[in-house]
């Protein structure tokens, strides 16, 4: 049997079919209830952040966030990312102005923003790539000095802390996917963060159609509401992530010792990273060339890595031939290995030798 980049978690199937009991006696599927209400209460407990709205992906959860903050102009945005971040910025109207990324830390580059503020910048919208949090101090200076407004996706950043403060207290607002492929899921969904209660409050409506009671409307609004069902999974797989998080750090140490003596490199963590959640293992290869055949190697004996990010996303077609070297060249070279909490020593060990004898070939 074949060995994907990931595989996503499921609770033992009574613990899910527990809450379906519940769901099946009141009836009650969806629009705020008891379930979407009681992981939204266990998600901030949990993050240690003080709103958390539970959205049904995390594109709209970007998409929401634009809109609440009102934004329409130019947004500084990376080009290492997942396509995600950059349509939702067009979707909603404004232009992504891509500023290139740290070869280190693969995250955009703080020291670069600045030159790329024109009139027209409205704000900055950064990704914690695969949880490595941003220059966040540094942007937030930015922000402040220059009056823009910063949102992080940080899609990949699930319970990551950075000077034992949840990453997700940083920005005027922090998104979140819970998609099956992530960390944390719940098959579909995402989750908005803000400290500001008043945005809480706008976004709350603009979740819900902008419903103010059933005959009243506060503003224009979208359908972001989760269903029970999903809210259901999140309550079976949040209290495992804890273990999930200390699994998948287990296997990239394992992997990081067999790679430590190759030519292979690996994005560094931000400094002051306090909980990193080992979401991905992320690896640099010395070139697309060797990159390209440690992935066929990989294939051939039915593992499937997968390259993320790839293309740079300043290279699409649809966003306007902007250069950001450092991400367009990096991007031919990153290739992320299986990581997931059934992968077994085993399997790290077989990858990690057909790997070598590639990159000797
Ligand atoms: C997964 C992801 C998204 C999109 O989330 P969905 O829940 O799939 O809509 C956005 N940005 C990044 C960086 C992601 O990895």
């Amino acid at each position: 049997m074949g060995i994907d980049v990931t595989k996503s978690y499921l609770p033992p199937l009574e613990e899910y079919v527990g809450y379906l009991a519940g769901i099946w006696e009141r009836a009650y599927l969806t629009n705020s209830g008891p379930l979407v209400l009681e992981l939204e209460r266990s998600l901030k407990e949990y993050l240690g952040v003080k709103n958390l709205l539970f959205v049904n992906n995390g594109t709209i959860a970007l998409q929401i966030a634009l809109k609440a903050l009102d934004l329409k102009g130019e947004i500084l945005t990376t080009p290492f990312s997942y396509v995600a971040t950059t349509s939702s910025i067009m979707w909603e109207g404004s232009v992504p102005v891509f500023v290139d990324i740290d070869p280190k830390t693969l995250c955009i580059d703080a020291s670069l923003l600045e030159a790329a503020i024109t009139p027209k910048t409205v704000a900055i919208m950064a990704t914690h790539v695969y949880g490595n949090p941003c220059d966040v101090e540094a942007i937030e200076a930015l922000a402040k000095r220059h009056n823009l407004r910063v949102i992080y996706d940080a899609a990949h950043a699930f319970g990551v802390t950075y000077k034992d403060n949840s990453v997700l207290n940083h920005g005027d607002i922090s998104t979140l996917s819970f998609h099956a492929t992530k960390l944390f899921h719940t098959v579909e969904g995402g989750a908005i963060i803000t400290n500001d209660d008043e945005l809480a409050h706008r976004i709350s409506y603009m979740r819900n159609f902008g419903h103010n009671g059933p005959e009243a409307f506060w503003g224009v609004g979208i359908n972001g509401k989760s269903s029970e069902f999903h809210a259901a999974m999140g309550l079976c797989v949040l209290p495992k992530v804890d273990e999930l998080i200390l699994r998948r750090r287990e296997l990239s140490e394992r992997y990081d010792a067999h790679l430590v003596s190759t030519g292979v490199r690996r994005p560094r963590i931000q400094e002051h990273t306090t909980r990193y959640n080992y979401s991905y293992y992320p690896t640099v290869m010395p070139s697309e060339e060797v990159l390209l055949a440690v992935r066929d190697a990989l294939n051939a004996a039915d593992i499937i890595p997968r390259r993320y990010f790839y293309p740079s996303l300043n290279t699409l077609e649809y966003t306007g031939h902007q250069p950001a070297p450092v991400s367009e060249e990096i991007s031919t070279r990153v290739l992320c290995l299986p990581l997931y909490y059934e992968l077994t020593d085993e399997e790290v060990d077989t990858i990690c030798a057909i790997l070598k004898s590639a990159l000797q070939a």
